[in-house]
């Protein structure tokens, strides 16, 4: 790792077997940094060789670098084990520090509530240098365990919302210049300096990790990250921070202790020896980005309110409530996809709403544990409710929670339909079934897909399962997942400010990057 240009030179060794039911001659891999690139942008993660049993094999890419095909020089049956290394490398994208401001996270969701055109620079929400961090998720190529489709197209919510991947074990070693913090999925067994029969040059540092049933694996580098940390049930928690956070940063690992705790109590064990959460400037988009082992939440929500802040303008301060509200129900939602999405996987190609409206619904259940059914009542108003409430407010059209990603138009959305609707539909199921057997239905439903990919199907077996009269839940369940009565039963916001798209919207933009400009400018 070249932290100062930004760049990487990698070598993968894979072993993996062939677990359909016929024989295979080729393996593909996906290149989760080129996703939605054009055809005039040069690939972010380019492979340099591919090597079988000591010799080169050809390879091609399909999906515009997106995929990559290896041609295997022996066929692989049923059950057999095969190993495959590459070699590869990558230039990071730049993330400038105007585009990770909470201004420019707000004027992004404006933009995608009003269907604006999202500036084009897909992957970069799991792959980008900022001026003080570089964060590198699913930065190799990927070995693809499905088989694999067209993928040409962007989705609408964006790059982390397409990833989908068995679990596997992981070693990883990192060499990179001393004085930077390295931070990977798994547990560092190794943190010292790189001697010179190594290859050392001095100034270089060495880390590795392991780590035991990962979705994919990411890898954090950061300067002046400050740190604190708790051990829950076996799970080192440990929260990192910019300089100036120190209080948010606390705050953050106990909440996050807390929902270790609750999680692990409801859904079952979380079953790895390391947690991290970390600060980090994301380009506008997302609050927070779950990746295995770690929860990267946006710097610009890090925002102290209960310190005096004499820069902050009053539009800011006046949404106080809301942006410290965002930051917390962001960590709840984004560790709920460790059991969600890591633990239990699924495809959200096919199946987007299963790891979000467990997410959702997790999230809203940890507040109800830790505050009282009252405070999370109002975490439903503000956080679910409203999402739908802006979505229709916008103009969008309820749709069927259960549809397919390709399906989904924008973030807002996605956000509106796959977790507050998908929330609402799991509040509804809950209510149904009793606390008893709704709990204990997703208790079984985790533990019986642990480290498998789940699916629709899978989850709504479970409940029915769980239920003293399937034939009324199945009909609750139609009407949330494959019907269309979302303003019925969730309500709705009686006014819509747009009631087509691309009409008045334009100007509307115009308006708030106006205020934004005049108002919003320390940040
Ligand atoms: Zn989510």
């Amino acid at each position: 790792m070249n932290y100062r240009t930004a760049s990487f030179t990698g070598r993968e060794e894979v072993s993996f077997a062939n677990e359909t039911r016929e024989v295979i001659d080729s393996v593909s891999f996906y290149l989760y940094p080129n996703i939605g690139l054009e055809d005039e942008n040069k690939p972010r993660l380019v492979i340099n060789r591919v090597v079988m049993s000591g010799r080169e094999v050809p390879f091609s890419f399909q999906s515009r670098g997106f995929v990559l095909r290896v041609a295997l020089p022996n066929k692989i049956g049923p059950g057999e084990r095969s190993r495959v290394a590459i070699d590869f490398s990558a230039a990071i994208p730049a993330v400038q520090q105007d585009e990770t401001s909470l201004l420019a996270h707000f004027l992004d969701e404006i933009n995608d509530a009003i269907g604006e055109e999202r500036a084009d620079n897909p992957s970069r929400e799991i792959f980008f240098a900022a001026d003080d961090a570089i964060l590198l998720g699913y930065f190799f190529p990927m070995l693809a365990t499905r088989e694999v489709r067209d993928s040409d197209r962007m989705p609408a919510s964006g790059v982390k919302s397409a990833i989908c991947s068995e679990v596997a074990g992981y070693e990883v070693r990192v060499i990179v210049e001393d004085g930077i913090t390295v931070i990977g999925s798994g547990r560092a067994v190794r943190r010292n300096g790189l001697s010179e029969s190594e290859g050392g040059s001095g100034n270089q540092q060495v880390v590795e990790f392991h780590g035991n049933r990962l979705r994919g694996f990411a890898l954090i580098f950061g300067k002046q990250l400050k740190s604190v940390e708790r051990v829950v049930e076996g799970t080192q928690v440990t929260s990192y921070f910019r300089a100036g956070s120190e209080r948010l940063g606390l705050r953050m690992l106990e909440l996050a202790t807390r929902a270790m705790d609750t999680f692990g109590r409801t859904f079952g064990p979380y079953g790895s020896p390391t947690l991290h959460l970390v600060e980090l400037p994301l380009p506008a988009s997302f609050s927070g980005i779950d990746l295995p082992g770690i929860v990267v939440l946006s710097h610009a929500y890090f925002v102290d309110f209960d310190s005096p802040q004499p820069h902050l303008p009053g539009i800011v301060r006046a949404q106080a409530d809301v942006i410290k509200a965002a930051l917390e129900f962001t960590l709840a939602h984004e560790i709920a996809h460790q059991w969600w999405g890591g633990i239990v996987g699924s495809d959200p190609r096919r199946d987007p709403f299963l790891d979000e409206s467990l997410a959702q619904f997790s999230a809203i259940y940890l507040y109800e544990m830790a505050e009282g059914p009252e405070i999370a009542e109002k975490v439903i108003e503000q956080q679910v409710r409203g999402t739908y409430f802006t979505y229709r407010m916008f103009g969008g059209l309820d749709t069927e929670v259960e549809r397919p990603l390709r399906d989904f138009r924008s973030r807002l959305q996605y956000a509106a339909i796959t977790q507050a609707k998908g929330a609402f539909f799991l509040i509804a199921m809950r209510r149904q079934l009793g606390d008893e057997r709704f709990f204990s239905a997703l208790r079984s439903y985790c533990d019986e897909h642990r480290y498998s990919i789940s699916s629709a199907e899978k989850l709504r077996v479970a409940l029915l399962n769980a239920a003293e009269d399937p034939r009324a839940l199945r009909v609750t369940m139609r009407r949330w997942l494959n019907d269309k009565h979302g303003d019925e039963d969730i309500g709705n916001p009686g006014i819509t400010l747009f009631p087509q798209a691309n009409t008045g919207m334009r100007k509307l933009g115009r308006i708030f990057v106006w205020i934004g400009r005049a108002a919003a400018r320390p940040f």
